[in-house]
């Protein structure tokens, strides 16, 4: 449930308030508005619900107090009604602003990240991404330079300036990626990887979830759940691409998981169509679709010379591909950028649509 305070309502009785929750053994969280402060009750509250409801109703201060039914609280709408904005050093992500990550999807080399990191600077990219530890499906793939590559990476953010994101893939490579990393990326493959959404919970940088390649909307908000949950509220959603039946695809990128987002939560949504479609000439439409539908940037994997990638070699786009990338999705941002606040776009009422059991599904 939430507790909604009053625009009037002081530190001492919105303290009242955060201690009675305590007291009954749950979690107080607060979300300071612009207008008012709202407080997050999450815990097993059980059999307790109508009587906690009413006492906490009856405290001074409290305007209302909500029963919430989604499973998801910190990162819902309900809970924090305006977009979460990330920045990071020049860089915001979810401020209106078209966020593009581009990068080699393995860091390979010092030539080959500087090369890349200086191409996609000029065309317009806002963060720089490289894989430094690699989730391979194949052990025997190439598995990423591991920390020479965080090396890299922060070189290059020093010659481009641009902040830099790469996968952390365990619990104990968080620290490390921490130190060099602007942002942490958990991979698709790690969706629900418990241990290193809390541990990714517990540092001072922002993190992008991937969407698992086989997780609903509702398990992925769950997932991002946990890292808020631990004390990270900077948390970036990445759709990139489910697996169904099409094998034409790599994955089927989920686009109406973007504007569905946008109304459940307020966290920031970001669309990869590089690992979306697995083909260099489907990433275009693809991140053109993701900005029409309101993502709040994409992901694309960029490398000088594609053909000879040392992993994802035919999704990942030449610098002349990213330029031209680009310069598509310039005007399509200036174009949809104002629809959010569209109804139509923002979908019913908040909590009065169908949860995800609701419609027929034919
Ligand atoms: C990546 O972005 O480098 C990556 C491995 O992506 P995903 O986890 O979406 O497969
Ligand atoms: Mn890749």
């Amino acid at each position: 449930m939430f507790v909604v305070m009053t625009r009037s309502a002081t530190e001492a009785e919105i303290l009242g308030v955060k201690s009675h929750i305590l007291g009954e053994g749950l979690t107080p969280y607060d979300h300071v508005g612009a207008e008012r402060v709202v407080i997050a009750v999450v815990g097993e509250i059980g059999g307790r619900r109508p009587v906690l409801l009413d006492r906490l109703a009856a405290m001074p201060g409290v305007e209302a107090v909500t029963p919430i039914s989604r499973p998801f609280k910190l990162t819902s709408r309900e809970f924090h009604p305006e977009d979460t904005i990330i920045r990071v050093l020049d860089a915001a992500v979810g401020d209106g602003s078209l966020t593009v990550m581009a990068g080699p999807c393995s860091v390979e080399s010092r030539d080959q990240l500087f090369s890349t990191a200086e191409s996609v600077a000029a065309s317009g990219a806002t963060i720089l991404r490289g894989g430094a530890f690699k989730p391979r499906t194949s052990p025997y793939s190439f598995q990423g330079l591991g920390v020479e590559a965080l090396r890299y990476l922060a070189e290059a953010r020093e010659r481009s300036g641009l902040p830099v994101i790469t996968e952390v893939m365990e619990p104990s490579q968080v620290d490390i990626v921490a130190e060099y990393a602007d942002i942490l990326q958990i991979g698709t493959r790690n969706m629900q990887n418990y241990s290193l959404l809390r541990d990714v919970g517990r540092v001072a940088r922002p993190v992008m979830l991937k969407r698992g390649y086989g997780a609903t909307v509702e398990e992925w908000l769950m997932a991002a759940e946990y890292i808020v949950a631990a004390g990270n509220p900077n948390v970036i959603l990445c759709e990139r691409g489910i697996r169904t039946f099409e094998t034409y695809t790599r994955n089927t990128l989920d686009l109406s998981a973007v504007p569905l987002l946008h109304h459940l939560t307020h966290l920031p949504v970001i669309v990869d169509p590089s690992h979306a479609t697995g083909k260099r000439w489907l990433v275009k439409p693809l991140a053109v679709g993701g900005v029409a539908v309101g993502a709040d940037g994409v992901m694309v994997e960029v490398h000088p010379d594609p053909e000879s990638a040392l992993s994802d070699a035919e999704q990942q786009l030449d610098h002349a591909g990213f330029a031209d990338l680009m310069a598509a999705l310039i005007p399509i941002h200036e174009h949809v950028r104002g629809l959010h606040s569209d109804p139509l776009v923002a979908g019913p009422g908040l909590g009065l649509d169908a949860g995800p059991d609701g419609p027929a599904k034919h």
